[in-house]
Formats: C-alpha cells, structure tokens, sequence
C-alpha cells in the first residue's frame, strides 16, 4: 500500500471522492494537485481536512512543468493517480482547446515530470512506484444494440473530450513502453453521485425538477450508458493502484445499462416519493425533449469481469440504492449547489455546434 498518494484534480468530482475514502479508511497521505478550474471545488473535500497531517492541498496547473517538478522535490510521493481533466464533453463541442491542452498536453507534462523523479528513486522505492492513469470507456466508441467494451476493444473516440482521454491513454502506455515507467490505467463507465458539478445528466435533472424547470432529454432519450456509483469507482481504483500488475488496464463499469430517459424517470419517481411537487403532479410532467448533441454515442457498456476475476472487484450498490442516495444528498445539500451554481453555470444548455 502506497503511503503517499499524489492524487491530481482532487477538488473534482471523483478526485474529492478518492480523496475523503483515503481518509476515512486508511492512513495514506495525499498530495491533492489542482489547478481550480470551474470544476474545481474545494468544499467537496469535506469540513477540516485541511488540518488533517496526511492532507495537503496545492494549487498547480498540471501543464506547468517548474511547478509539477517542485511539488515531487518537496513532497516525494508513492504514487500518481491522475484525475485532472476537463471531463465534460458538451464543453469539449463548444471549445476544444482547454481539452487539448490539460487532458493532452498537461498529460505529457505530468508524465515527463514523474519520470523524472521516480528515475532518480533508490531501486525499492522505483519498484513499487505506480502511475494510475484514470480514464474512460468514451475512448473506444459507440455500441449498437449488441456488444460490451473489454480491455481489448479497439479505440474509437468520437468527442473532442472522448478523443483527448484516447491519446492520454496512449502517452501513458507509451511512457511504459518507452520508458519503463510502472503504469497502469483503468478505463470506467459513467460515474454519478454526491458532488458532481450541475452540468452533468442526473445532478442537472434533479435539481431542475426541484426548481420547476424543464426537464431536457437529448434527442429521443434512448441513449444508452452503463451507470457507476462513485464511491464504487473509487474502490475499484484503491483496488487497482494497490494490487494491479504493471502495464495492465481494466475496465471498471457497473452493469448498469439505462437509457437517458430511463435514469429521469427514475429520478422523476425517487423525487415523487420523498419529495412530492406542491401541486401533485408527477415531476415526469416536467420533462421535454431537446435536439441531440452532435454526434451523440448511442450506446456504451462495459464488461468489467476482469477486475472481477482478477482482483475481486464487485460494486456495493445497485443503481437503484446509488441513485436515491444521489437524490437525497441533492436536496440536503442546497448549499453546495448553489455555491457551485452561481456566477459559474447557471444550467444552460452547452454542446450545440452552431
Ligand atoms: P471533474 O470535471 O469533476 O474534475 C476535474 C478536476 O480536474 C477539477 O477539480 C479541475 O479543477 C481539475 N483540473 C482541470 N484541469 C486541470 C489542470 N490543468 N491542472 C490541474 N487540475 C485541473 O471530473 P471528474 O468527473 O471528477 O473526472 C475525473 C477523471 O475521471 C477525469 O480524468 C475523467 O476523464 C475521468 N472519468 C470520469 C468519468 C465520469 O463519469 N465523471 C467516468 C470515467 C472517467
């Protein structure tokens, strides 16, 4: 078990995530580098870990290569697991570059500065360092009905987001092969629950059903995605850095497949139950159909049963149990969202090539 983990885009939505887990159930340090963009938040981290000894937090750029190399001088950590990116591939239709230059370059720059160091570590210490690149299942494409994504499916981006994540991958895999350096990546499903930014499909309907809004389904609402509770993708990830051969990828996914309208209904009737609408009416009431985002994947699922086989993964949740927790912490939890909320996204509609 590494002791010291530099995790990267931590104040995110998976990161802080990955992060409170490490604290509240093990004794490892963490170095959390972020650079703090809208996506950044570091109220996701919970109360006083700033006090904490085995927590530091530092405001870092991953593209600024002087500062990368001071952080591994100062604070030599066991491990990278790297997180940072811009993740949100609406954005990535309205502007690319960001995505270019910190899931690609910042990648690069990342990976160069942690060759660097571990290079320069006592032979124990450069064995047992790992890399953990995080990415996702958006690099291999789009599925028709049939089909799973494995470890050995070919590559496919079709998003400026999806694309970026996809050479990400093969930097990493190339710094391995080139350089020896001990890397391992997973590639995960669609992640949801407490503390994600208000951008993204279930946080965006629950809280607009709470605001008597529209409820916007792209296209015909029969895109499919393979839904993972969050907290389960971090213990897969523990799991991963932990235990994982190095060179090896796996698949992380929760063998959750549900169209887009599936998951709003589900949301409209979890909402129904806890938190009837003033008036009555069924919160689906609410929900309309927009036009599609450009290029819309149809359908992803992965088969995940290689971390199963190999490293005993199985996720605690059911979609069903992940979601009513999501939905709950929601609505106690106002004040995050509007903190997150304003001035930064005020819920409109991003990804509409012009
Ligand atoms: P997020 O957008 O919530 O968080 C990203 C974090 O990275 C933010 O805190 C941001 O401030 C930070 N960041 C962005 N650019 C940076 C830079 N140049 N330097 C330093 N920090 C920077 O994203 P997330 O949903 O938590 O995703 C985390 C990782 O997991 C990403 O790499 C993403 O591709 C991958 N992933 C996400 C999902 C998902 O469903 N959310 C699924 C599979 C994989």
């Amino acid at each position: 078990m590494a002791e010291k983990v530099l995790v990267t885009g931590g104040a995110g939505f998976i990161g802080s995530t990955l992060i409170r887990q490490f604290i509240e159930e093990t004794d490892t340090s963490i170095i959390n580098v972020d650079k703090l963009t809208y996506a950044g938040n570091l109220s996701s981290l919970g109360l006083g870990v700033e006090r904490l000894p085995t927590y530091i937090f530092l405001q870092v750029d991953i593209c600024d290569d002087n500062a990368l190399k001071q952080v591994f001088i100062e604070h030599q950590p066991d491990a990278v697991m790297h997180l940072a990116a811009e993740s949100h591939v609406d954005r990535s239709i309205d502007g690319p570059s960001a995505f270019i230059e910190t899931n690609i370059f910042g990648t690069y720059k990342l990976l160069q500065a942690t060759r660097t160091y571990w290079s320069a570590l006592p032979a124990q210490r450069k064995d047992s360092f790992r890399f953990h690149h995080i990415s996702t299942d958006e690099v291999f494409g789009s599925l028709s009905a049939e089909g799973l994504f494995s470890e050995d499916t070919a590559y496919d981006p079709r998003s400026p987001y999806a694309a970026s994540k996809a050479a990400s991958d093969h930097l990493v895999r190339s710094w391995h092969a080139t350089y020896g350096l001990p890397v391992v990546i997973t590639n995960c499903s669609n992640n949801y629950g407490a503390y994600q930014f208000p951008e993204k499909l279930i946080p965006l309907v629950t809280l607009a059903a709470l605001a008597d809004k529209p409820l916007p389904i792209y296209g015909d609402g029969q895109n499919v995605r393979d839904w993972l509770y969050v907290d389960d993708h971090c213990r897969a990830l523990r799991l991963v850095l932990e235990k994982a051969k190095v060179g090896e990828t796996y698949n992380i996914g929760g063998r959750n497949e549900k169209s887009n309208l599936e998951v709003v209904e589900t949301i409209c009737a979890i909402l129904d139950e806890i938190h009837p609408r003033s008036d009555r009416k069924p919160y689906n009431t609410q929900i309309t159909f927009v036009s599609d985002r450009p290029g819309h994947d149809r359908r992803y699922a992965i088969d995940a049963s290689k971390l199963e086989r190999e490293l005993g993964w199985k996720p605690l949740e059911t979609f069903e149990s992940g979601l009513r927790k999501t939905v709950e912490w929601y609505l106690n939890n106002a004040a995050w969202c509007d903190d997150i909320k304003t001035g930064r996204y005020l819920g409109e509609r991003l990804g509409l090539v012009p």
